[in-house]
């Protein structure tokens, strides 16, 4: 799975639409301290479904929009927009399958958030699942916050299976157990 693209819109610092291509291979965001990395990473956290304020370092959903500046109001709503390669078919659980799949999120003040995929509207749960059976997403343990990596290697035995377990490639299973549970 490859992602090409990743469009911000009033999320946390990013005010502006903000529109980043990814190049195949590596990576790297540079900037000084507080100009908005890891504010990025959680974009993309965000956009694959994670449903943690806490994991996004805020007290409530909501804290994600763009809170205001002394020079500039508040947004009321923010999307993230993550752009994947799909020709491979890495992903082939959507029904609308494409070379091209567009993730969108957005959160409106005080209303939630909803996803889309390639325009249809489907529920958090549909997008967990969908990273999830790629092997990646929003707790997946290819996504490590700053200060995690002490946390994973000190976690106790039967939290640190669930690391495992995403490494397998099983967490996609989990995903489907849980919502079968629920129903
Ligand atoms: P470091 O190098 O210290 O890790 P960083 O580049 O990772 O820094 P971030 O933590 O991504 O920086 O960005 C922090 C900035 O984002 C702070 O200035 C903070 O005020 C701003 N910020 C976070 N949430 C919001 C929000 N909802 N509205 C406006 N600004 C926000
Ligand atoms: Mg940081």
């Amino acid at each position: 799975m490859q992602f090409t693209r990743l469009r911000l819109t009033g999320f946390k610092s990013f005010v502006d639409s903000t529109d980043l291509p990814i190049e195949p291979g590596m990576t790297g965001v540079i900037g000084p301290n507080g100009c908005g990395k890891s504010n990025l990473v959680e974009a993309l956290r965000w956009v694959m479904g994670e449903t943690s304020a806490k994991r996004m370092r805020g007290g409530e959903m909501d804290d994600v929009i763009f809170g205001g500046t002394a020079t500039r109001p508040r947004r009321e709503i923010a999307e993230v927009a993550l752009l994947i390669d799909n020709k491979e078919r890495a992903v082939s659980n959507v029904a609308n399958l494409q070379d091209e799949l567009e993730v969108v999120r957005r959160i409106e003040r005080g209303s939630g958030s909803d996803f889309k995929v390639n325009g249809k509207s489907v529920r958090a749960k549909d997008v967990q699942i969908l990273f999830a059976d790629a092997s990646t997403g929003a707790n997946s343990p290819s996504l490590v916050s700053q200060g995690k990596v002490a946390a994973i290697i000190s976690a106790k035995p039967q939290d640190r299976r669930f690391v495992l377990e995403d490494a397998a490639g099983i967490a996609g299973i989990r995903a489907r157990r849980h919502e079968a549970e629920l129903k």
